[in-house]
């Protein structure tokens, strides 16, 4: 397949949505980075790999890192974890708080905020260095050791972290999180301020691709854990867009307010895909559209 030949044409085809939506601006830090960039890379299990435009401009990744933050969990807590954490959709924003009170502080998924701020508050009672062991498995699933947080971000989300410390207050108000509240916080808001490109999100991913055995910085998972991540990726990794995205590209994946979208197409290839400007529902315009018009050209999608 010349995947190459695909995302140039793709690119041209999407053109006409480059000024719709903004970036996220709820995080000052973020409102300052420039809408009009795009970036794409696809790399498929066996080493070829296909970048595209600014495939090696890093951005923020935001809540693709919860998918990260799951591999870890699961790897340590197997299925105990779904005892603090449901795996259900849960058809509202990634910020609400309305479900989380009716069902009295168990987060729906781990790809809501609350769900990813119980995530945060696991690996902070199971790991002795919990930021220096994040960074070391992210960067061992990437290859790269110069991935980092950006403290900036992280500083300015907190600043303006009025809801996510809501929700981290009625968690800890259910008993849901162990850890101090400010910690629990400021380690999730680390946690989403990784920067990464394209390609190095693409190469992280192939790794939920089951195509190989999963072993990162001492971190396991089996290929039925592998299995149920990309289950709940489908299922709720683009908050309540999740059932559109599945619609209209037909991969599990998942979206960040950075602009970052991942999908993978199991036991073939991870594609990540980067432009800031959102939509209403905080993903990425041209990156659904650039997906959707990639399952289609190649007719190669779960379904
Ligand atoms: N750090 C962001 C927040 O908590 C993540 C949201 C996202 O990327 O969807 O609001």
């Amino acid at each position: 397949m010349d995947y190459q030949k695909i995302l140039e044409d793709i690119y041209k085809e999407i053109i006409p949505f480059a000024k719709t939506g903004k970036q996220a601006d709820y995080i000052p830090a973020l409102a300052k980075v420039n809408p009009d960039q795009f970036g794409m890379c696809l790399e498929t299990v066996s080493g070829e790999v296909f970048p595209f435009m600014q495939a090696d401009t890093r951005f923020s990744i935001q809540s693709i890192t919860k998918v990260f933050a799951l591999a870890m969990c699961l790897s340590l807590k197997g299925e105990n974890l779904w005892k603090r954490v449901g795996k259900e959709p849960s058809g509202t924003a990634f910020n609400s708080l309305v479900q989380l009170e009716v069902e009295k502080g168990i987060p729906r998924n781990p790809f809501i905020n609350a769900g990813a701020i119980v995530l945060a508050d696991i690996l902070l009672t199971e790991l002795d260095d919990p930021e220096n062991e994040y960074l070391a498995f992210v960067r061992s699933l990437c290859g790269n050791d110069s991935v980092g947080y950006n403290m900036e971000v992280a500083f300015s989300e907190r600043e303006k972290g009025y809801l996510n410390a809501a929700i981290a207050n009625m968690l800890k108000y259910h008993g849901t999180i162990d850890n101090d509240i400010e910690d629990v916080l400021m380690f999730y808001f680390k946690m989403c301020s990784v920067e990464m490109n394209c390609r190095e999100l693409a190469r992280a991913f192939l790794s939920f691709t089951n195509s190989r055995v999963f072993y990162h910085s001492g971190y396991r998972l089996s290929s039925s854990q592998i299995k149920r991540m990309n289950a709940v990726m489908q299922t709720c990794g683009f908050y309540d867009e999740a059932g559109e995205f599945s619609y209209l590209v037909g991969l599990p994946g998942k979206s960040g307010v950075g602009g970052g979208i991942v999908a993978i197409y199991p036991m073939r290839y991870a594609v990540a895909v980067w432009s800031p400007r959102l939509n209403s529902k905080g993903n990425s315009v041209m990156g659904i559209k650039a997906l959707e018009l990639l399952t289609t050209a190649t007719q190669e999608s779960i379904f």
